[in-house]
């Protein structure tokens, strides 16, 4: 199962520094180091470039991010319906609040 490493900053310095230009599944949210969480707010994922699907979020509304390397899209869209599923999916406060939608003929690991 893809392990999420981080958080770090969604700046563009950190995440090119960071984060590898490879399929996989990601989180964002909001840091706030005095209480040292990061509440998540919205779940993706990128079929090709994580670097490049963070970068194009950097300098909006979310400060920090995680993310997970995963071998093909099928496997990131597996990580992101398991976030997803696991930050409450519908019933949850994410932003990011309709059921992501697969990249081709695969079902989410959760729902079927
Ligand atoms: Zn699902």
């Amino acid at each position: 199962m893809a392990e999420f490493l981080g958080p770090i900053l969604l700046d563009q310095k950190t995440v090119r520094s960071r984060v590898p230009r490879l399929a996989g599944a990601f989180a964002l949210g909001y840091a706030r180091p005095q209480e040292s969480a990061v509440f998540i707010s919205f779940v993706g994922r990128a079929d090709t470039n994580l670097q490049a699907a963070l970068l194009e979020r950097s300098g909006g509304p979310y400060t920090a991010c995680f993310w997970a390397v995963a071998a093909s899209p099928e496997l990131a869209y597996a990580a992101e319906c398991k976030l997803w599923h696991e930050m409450g999916g519908p019933e949850g406060d994410l932003d990011s609040a309709v059921h992501p939608v697969p990249p081709g003929d695969v079902c989410c690991p959760i729902c079927e």
